[in-house]
């Protein structure tokens, strides 16, 4: 009997033949809307594997998915997923890690150029014709090249972001993670700190941990006032590893000169959101991997994680290797 998925993001025409290749695909694609999830709760009870994105999928909706053998999950992030009740219920999750590191990696140096020097505040000055006489002190920025870059999460997106600091722009490299990387510390000439010690040290703190029960709020008011004065915060991992609220109260005080956001508390984040006022605040649409190479062999990933998982074959991507049971 064909195996049957249930889509929730949209595939390019090749990656979407290649899956009905394997099974019979049935596509939401605004999962987001009324419509949508009804649709989805609909189709959960006949599903053999779910491919998609950005939805947070509660006990509620597996409990009518009763079939469901595998999540493919078009994300490296795994936290919109109760990964122990998957592995209790013998589903697997697959997510597609490697194929946006160096994108992401970049989307950090964006933010770390753009904040540091102003570029989008600037820009807008001169669309808006409010550039009328030679610009002075009071635009200036402050430079990248040189300065200290804090790296919180040193795995393999912390990693190409070192990289980038450390042989494009010439910068002193610390990182904080679960345990020290040696390998990484001959690379990039990097050194280990405490998270404390990190903040207090570092010109530009780049977050690239995974939102888990522990990193949840890591970075509150207690270790904002820890960073320096001139420092900027780049978050390029979850909104939720920052206490926005926190966030805000620093930016507004001025205690941290700047913060280059990609992700946020909630997403898409409110219109009256006071970040939005700020000007020391680049705020983009959680676009961390989101250019056409990187999204499409995201898609092709998390489309092949799938076809082995249907297929019976341990997929390349497995997050809860303990739900695997060869056949
Ligand atoms: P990764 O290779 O697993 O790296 C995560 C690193 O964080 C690991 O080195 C890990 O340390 C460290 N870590 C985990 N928990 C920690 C803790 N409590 N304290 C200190 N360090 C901790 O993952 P990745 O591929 O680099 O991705 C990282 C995250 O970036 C993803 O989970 C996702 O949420 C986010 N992301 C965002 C976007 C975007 O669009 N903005 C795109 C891609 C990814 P150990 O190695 O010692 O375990």
């Amino acid at each position: 009997m064909s195996k049957h998925v249930v889509l929730y993001k949209k595939l390019s025409p090749a990656l979407m033949q290649r899956l009905q290749a394997h099974a019979d695909v049935t596509l939401i694609e605004d999962v987001k809307s009324d419509e949508g999830m009804a649709r989805l709760r609909d189709a959960l009870p006949h599903a053999d594997g779910l491919l998609g994105a950005s939805l947070k999928l509660d006990a509620e909706l597996l409990d009518r998915a009763v079939k469901l053998k595998a999540v493919s999950s078009v994300s490296v992030g795994v936290d919109n997923y109760d990964i122990d009740d998957l592995t209790r219920r013998g589903i697997l999750l697959t997510n597609t890690p490697d194929v946006l590191t160096q994108t992401t990696a970049d989307t950090g140096f964006a933010l770390i150029m753009a904040t540091a020097r102003r570029v989008v505040e600037l820009a807008s000055m001169v669309r808006d014709g409010r550039w009328t006489q030679n610009i002075g002190p009071e635009h200036f920025g402050t430079d990248v090249h040189g300065k200290t870059l804090g790296i919180v999460g040193m795995g393999r997106i912390g990693e190409a972001v070192a990289q980038r600091g450390h042989f494009g722009f010439g910068m002193p490299v610390l990182y904080h993670s679960h345990s020290p990387k040696p390998d990484v510390e001959a690379r990039f000439d990097a050194q280990y700190r405490s998270l404390e010690d990190l903040l207090h040290e570092s010109d530009f703190v780049c977050l690239t941990v995974p939102l888990t029960a522990q990193t949840e709020r890591l970075i509150g008011a207690e270790q904002l006032a820890l960073m320096r004065p001139q420092a900027i915060l780049i978050n390029i991992a979850r909104g939720k590893v920052v206490d926005e609220q926190a966030l805000i109260t620093a930016l507004q005080n001025r205690q941290i000169r700047a913060a280059g956001l990609d992700v946020f508390d909630r997403e898409p984040i409110q219109t009256d959101s006071p970040l939005l006022q700020l000007d020391n605040v680049v705020a983009t649409p959680h676009m961390g991997s989101a250019t056409d190479e990187t999204r499409e062999a995201m898609a092709r990933c998390a489309v092949d994680n799938m076809i082995s998982a249907l297929s019976g074959d341990k997929p390349k991507d497995l997050v809860n290797p303990s739900a695997w049971h060869p056949h």
